[in-house]
């Protein structure tokens, strides 16, 4: 079988990789870069006008047809540094992914052929390849681990991961993935993010913990808190240290609006009967309107813009963009970490100055990453025993980090180890 490289094997973004087996090729993840997108500030809808050429140079998608007689198109989960090429590239083959993952697919690309596959349900892609999603645990709803059973043995692609045994909405399904390594795998390729961490990634129960912690300590002012839009379960959270403190809750963004309705259709998230949950700019106006009338102390507000983006409702209340002014002894709580690039710790630092002018007290680091550290990488390694492992999902030093692990569990670089660069096939 060959091993195709296709983007994510540089740099963090644009993620996929091909399986060929003869003339038959199953892509796995098409994603975009964030963090280039960011600096051209488009949303994919504004990204559907430019040429694909364009948005090739501007290093956002990898270049269509990279990879030859591709009889599906499997998506591991719904970040958009996982799918967010695929409304762009808009592929005639059958796109797989869990049914969660579809409905998000579809809400930015309606015509691809779909085909929703439920956890353990095997699917047969022509003559050569059967694919199985496995449930595991991230940072957002119905992620899986992909197996592609061949007649060479299975193919696992992990990427992207955590594993989380207190997680409310997911379970890792290690009886299935021990089943796995009993048998032949015979490659994993897996992501290497945080592969430098030390440790294991804390449960999102750590979470919890951290944010109950600071709710409780906060007695009065607005209370703002923002978090990723599609981190179902972080919001669940959040919303239910409201409860306990009695006040309003308050979701605003296009975006957390978006994935709130979606994971109530899946029946992930509970909100309780008085949200307020405002998706256009009007009704964002008129809550604050209605806020500023009222008690401050009365409201919780969940909105979008952790990373400090412009557009976001976070940064247009600190703006005056939005008709509400900060007060003093108001609390934002950043319910996420900044993802370190240039532009995101510019972002941050410039909306933690303005907030420092209005004396808002700023509650930071109720996070835990959704990637996999260390200790969780040796552990399935060793659960899965494949015969070759490739890295992906990382610059070279992430990878180069995982092969250094991979090399203390008994591979040999070059040899069962492996270190693609985008656009490189390997036959193995
Ligand atoms: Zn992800």
């Amino acid at each position: 079988m060959k091993i195709t490289a296709v983007g994510g094997y540089k740099a963090v973004g644009r993620n996929m990789s091909g399986v060929s087996i003869a003339d038959e090729t199953i892509a796995l993840d098409n994603g975009i870069r964030l963090d280039t997108l960011q600096i051209y500030d488009e949303d994919t809808n504004q990204l559907k006008k430019r040429p694909i050429q364009e948005l090739v140079d501007m290093d956002i998608i990898t270049q269509p047809n990279r990879l030859d007689n591709v009889k599906a198109q499997v998506v591991s989960h719904g970040h958009l540094d996982h799918f967010g090429a695929i409304p762009l590239h808009q592929p005639k083959t059958p796109i797989i992914s869990t049914p969660y993952t579809t409905e998000l697919i579809k809400s930015e690309y309606r015509q691809g052929n779909y085909r929703p596959l439920d956890y353990r349900q095997e699917h047969e892609l022509g003559r050569n390849f059967t694919v199985e999603l496995i449930e595991i645990t991230h940072s957002i709803p119905y992620a899986s681990i992909v197996v592609l059973h061949t007649p060479e043995g299975d193919v696992v692609y992990a990427s992207d991961f955590r594993l989380d045994n207190h997680s409310l909405i997911a379970r890792p399904d290690y009886k299935r993935l021990r089943q796995l390594g009993k048998g032949h795998v015979k490659v994993l390729i897996i992501e290497s993010t945080r592969v430098q961490e030390l440790g294991k990634t804390p449960s999102e129960s750590v979470v919890r913990k951290k944010l109950k912690d600071v709710v409780e300590f906060i007695e009065n002012g607005l209370i703002v808190s923002t978090t990723f839009s599609s981190h179902v379960e972080r919001i669940q959270s959040i919303v239910d240290e409201i409860e306990k403190k009695d006040r309003t809750p308050v979701i605003m963004g296009r975006s957390l609006s978006k994935n709130i309705s979606l994971a109530k259709k899946f029946d992930l998230i509970d909100l309780p009967a008085e949200t307020r949950v405002c998706s256009s700019a009007k009704a964002s106006r008129n809550m604050l309107e209605e806020i500023g009338k009222g008690r401050r102390e009365d409201y919780f507000l969940i909105v979008t813009g952790h990373q400090g983006e412009p557009d976001s409702v976070l940064s247009r209340m600190i703006d005056g963009r939005l008709p509400f002014r900060f007060q003093k002894g108001d609390s934002l709580i950043f319910c996420a970490n900044v993802i370190p690039t240039p532009l995101n710790e510019a972002s941050r630092y410039i909306l933690e100055t303005k907030l420092r002018q209005y004396g808002v007290r700023v509650f930071d680091g109720i996070h835990v990453s959704g990637h996999s550290a260390r200790e969780d990488h040796r552990y399935m390694i060793n659960l899965l025993k494949p015969e070759h492992v490739i890295p992906c999902h990382g610059n070279m030093m992430m990878r180069g980090s995982y092969v250094e692990l991979a090399t203390g569990e008994g591979y040999e670089l070059g040899e069962s180890v492996h270190l693609l660069t985008n656009g490189k096939t390997i036959d193995i």
